[in-house]
């Protein structure tokens, strides 16, 4: 099979799995064992792994705590912050097309007194820069707008969400486990309070994730989830995740010496894909935009051809339709619908996500049976 659903996961890179192993085995230590060198052992690990997926996105160490994945990481900044700053007010903004670890935890806020605003979006999935500005009040105390969607692959004004932002003295969070480790991200320069990082959307492994609280003065205050040793500062405590933070350090170390050399690699592949696609069919369409988009992530729409039927089709290729967490449904992707795409253009969306591993032969062996499928399924 071909895996094109890299949006969904990727393969953990080899030398990630290399780096964690020891840490599997015989440096099993706990990182909270203050009294002998298997801990201490362990804890230099877990400091070790720190310091290089803050280096990623230019923080510093302490501004790292790690968690189970973004889907915790989200919840954390969300549910934290809003209920460590509740007495300043009790209004949220964030955009009708987030991953649901933002949507599903707004929901919860909103059963605790919260009130949130989502923001639509346009054909493409952009906000509208006047909408947000609009839609700030004074009670307004937390926005959160994802780096870059992972159905479609729009990238939001980070740099200008969180500017505006500020300029109302206003916590900015991003959801960032698209665009963590595929896009330069400087939380500085872009004016991020708060960073959501997954690791196994950057070829590490599942079940280990970060959040980025930027150190500022006064303090960012937020509520833990759990409670119990006291570990990640108080916010996260219990044992910590040893291998799993290694291999996310890891995988952070490959972004930084690998970057650009991925970059050019995915756009490249999703160029040959598209173009080889569009050399033999017609009526394809993006979804999404065309700038300003994540390299590894192609969302189309084959009209007349529903997404369901060309999945059952292919079966050497793995993808997903663009609902795939939803329910394999492709008419129900909320991400789509907000972009207020024609029924036609939902129904027959599929979404391909191309990967560090991924060769040229590959996605010309893909583009071919993709071609192929959609040929006879039109009967043409
Ligand atoms: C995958 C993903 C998540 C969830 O991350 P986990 O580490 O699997 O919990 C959250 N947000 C976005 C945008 C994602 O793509």
């Amino acid at each position: 099979m071909i895996y094109l659903d890299h949006n969904a996961t990727t393969p953990m890179d080899p030398q990630v799995l290399e780096a964690m192993l020891p840490y599997l085995k015989e440096h099993f230590g706990n990182p909270s064992s203050e009294s002998h060198p298997y801990g201490w052992q362990a804890k230099a690990a877990v400091e070790h792994a720190r310091k290089l997926v803050a280096s990623v996105i230019q923080a510093s160490p302490e501004e790292v705590i790690f968690t189970s994945g973004a889907t915790e990481s989200n919840n954390l900044a969300l549910l934290g912050y809003a209920r460590a700053n509740g007495q300043f007010g009790k209004h949220l903004i964030t955009v009708s097309t987030e991953h649901k670890a933002i949507l599903d935890t707004c929901h919860q806020l909103e059963r605790e007194g919260f009130e949130v605003t989502y923001l639509n979006v346009d054909h493409k999935g952009f906000i509208n820069i006047e909408e947000l500005k609009k839609s700030i009040r004074k009670d307004t105390i937390l926005i959160s707008v994802m780096a870059a969607n992972n159905e479609v692959g729009t990238l939001q004004d980070i740099k200008k969400i969180g500017e505006i932002a500020h300029e109302n003295n206003i916590c900015f969070h991003s959801d960032a486990a698209q665009a963590f480790g595929k896009m330069n991200i400087d939380v500085n320069e872009l004016n991020i309070d708060m960073l959501s990082i997954s690791g196994h959307k950057i070829y590490g492994p599942k079940g280990v994730g970060a959040l980025f609280i930027k150190k500022k003065k006064p303090k960012l205050e937020l509520q833990a989830l759990n409670f119990g040793g006291g570990q990640e500062g108080g916010l996260r405590p219990g044992t910590l995740n040893v291998a799993g933070i290694v291999g996310l350090g890891k995988s952070s170390e490959i972004v930084l010496s690998s970057l650009e050399k991925d970059q050019e690699h995915l756009q490249s592949l999703n160029k040959l894909f598209l173009s080889s696609l569009q050399n033999q069919l017609s009526d394809i369409v993006i979804n999404g935009p065309k700038e300003n988009r994540l390299c590894s992530n192609l969302n189309l729409s084959f009209i007349g051809v529903p997404s369901a039927a060309l999945m059952m089709e292919l079966r050497e290729v793995a993808v997903s339709s663009g609902s795939a967490c939803a329910s394999g449904n492709a008419s129900a992707s909320y991400v789509l619908q907000a972009m207020q795409l024609s029924e036609k253009k939902i129904q027959s969306a599929i979404r391909f996500g191309f990967g560090r591993f991924n060769t040229q032969e590959e996605i010309l062996k893909a583009a071919e049976l993709v071609i192929q499928a959609v040929k006879k399924l039109r009967g043409t």
